[in-house]
């Protein structure tokens, strides 16, 4: 898979596998080293260590959480979190250098990745290319930590876990430039190949695809990463760092997946791929009057509370004149969700509260489904054949996503894949 050459310049992204140790770093930089020779301007975006942020996110809470009356700590945490990435900037600069090459690391706030004031889940408003762009001009490779910007009242925040996809996207647009994103896999595949061996890369899928995969549990690439592709149309490449240069210091070529307009792709599928996401919680509330303003009310809490809700189902119970209304929100949602349903009981007038963490979404996406029959029947009858039971659906034009039992979600994902033929025979 190529992409066209439109650029000399070029963002190169390396993952947290990719810069796990002083090895990987090394390895990750002979890549770029391969980049450069070849003639381009490179600016690099990494990822802290593997594991580093685990560690970092549990000092943060280990840290305790303020006390009643006192501001949320959101801005150190950020303080905190973003620091791992500030570490192999730092090494990626140093081995570089050591590597004979010009090579400087630039900060959040140096380049300045300018961003919103919502700590821990900050989203980039600007990034001045001036900056970086003079540091290329001059010879330097520039090293730009991931994850991490500055709010205007200069403050450092993060961009929400996966976010070093985004920076590198960000800085790709600022630059006017493509991005490769190496990471620990040699692309995009039909499914997380960690569930299903038979998964094949994809060499060329499009950002609406690649958005809906991302958001429905991918976690190959950030979904905001992908929005901001998309709306700038910054071509993405995703690639394994798992590989070395030759004697001549080229890169093997083949591999990789090509992120890019539909129209750029010739091969047409109905199904593109299967994913899985268990951050979700199914929240049911059991005999709801069957009044029209109850639903409105009921969303109305947990908007005003910005939790977000995705699938919605409500049937009509047989006994009386009452509802049963089910709805899935974020994992990390659920508590809030059942706390303002409770708090609401009385206003709402349900009988009974149900929420169940151990759900799972499983989801196939393709953009041939806009033109084609019998997606939905194929999922169902494949659940079906495994004895899985659907307990909610919802579709997009390019989606049909089911929840069902967490512990039946790879079952379900091996089961689709083969379904649609995705898998190698
Ligand atoms: P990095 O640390 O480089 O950002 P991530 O762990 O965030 O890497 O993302 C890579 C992982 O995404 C892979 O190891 C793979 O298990 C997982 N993944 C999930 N779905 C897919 C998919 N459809 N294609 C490729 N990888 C996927
Ligand atoms: N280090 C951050 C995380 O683990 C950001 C990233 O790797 O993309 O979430
Ligand atoms: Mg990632």
């Amino acid at each position: 898979m190529s992409r066209p050459e439109t650029s000399s310049r070029l963002v190169m992204k390396f993952g947290g596998t990719s810069m796990a140790d002083l090895e990987r770093i090394r390895r990750s930089a002979a890549i770029i080293a391969a980049e450069v020779r070849a003639g381009r301007q490179v600016c690099v975006v990494v990822s802290a260590m593997a594991g580093k942020t685990n560690e970092l996110v549990a000092w943060t809470d280990g840290a305790g959480k303020p006390a009643a009356g006192i501001d949320p700590c959101d801005d150190e945490y950020d303080a905190v979190v973003a620091s791992g990435e500030q570490v192999t900037a730092g090494l990626m600069a140093l081995t570089l250098r050591n590597m004979g090459h010009r090579a400087r690391s630039m900060m959040g706030w140096q380049v300045p990745v300018l961003t919103d004031t919502a700590h821990g889940r900050a989203r980039i408003e600007d990034i001045p290319p001036d900056n970086l762009a003079r540091a290329l001009e001059k010879g330097e490779i520039v090293v730009v930590p991931g994850f991490q910007g500055v709010t205007r009242d200069g403050r450092i925040a993060t961009l929400g876990r996966g976010g070093s996809d985004t920076s590198a996207v960000a800085v790709a647009a600022a630059l006017e430039c493509p991005c490769d994103i190496y990471t620990d896999v040699d692309g995009v595949y039909t499914t997380d190949p960690r569930i299903e061996q038979k998964a094949r890369r994809i060499d060329r899928i499009s950002y609406e695809e690649m958005l809906e995969m991302a958001s429905l549990g991918a976690k190959v690439l950030q979904t905001r990463s992908v929005e901001l592709a998309m709306a700038r149309r910054v071509p993405v490449r995703v690639l394994s760092s798992f590989i070395t240069p030759d004697a001549d210091g080229r890169l093997p070529g083949g591999g990789g997946t090509l992120i890019c307009d539909e129209e750029e792709i010739v091969e047409k599928r109905i199904v593109s791929g299967v994913t899985m996401s268990r951050d979700e919680a199914r929240v049911t509330l059991l005999g709801v009057p069957d009044a029209v303003d109850r639903p409105a009310l009921i969303f109305r809490l947990l908007a005003e509370a910005s939790v977000n809700v995705d699938m919605i189902v409500q049937s009509q119970s047989r006994s009386d004149a009452s509802v049963n209304l089910t709805f899935t929100v974020g994992r990390r949602d659920a508590a809030r969700a059942s706390d303002l349903m409770q708090s609401a009981k009385a206003e709402i007038g349900f009988a009974e509260l149900r929420v169940d963490e151990d759900v799972a979404k499983v989801s196939v996406v393709g953009v041939g489904m806009r033109s084609h029959a019998g997606v939905a029947q194929t999922m169902f009858t494949a659940l079906s054949d495994k004895g899985i039971r659907i307990q909610a659906i919802s579709t997009s034009e390019i989606k049909i996503s089911v929840l069902i039992d967490a512990a039946y979600a790879e079952l379900a994902v091996r089961a689709l894949h083969g379904a649609y033929g995705l898998g190698y025979v």
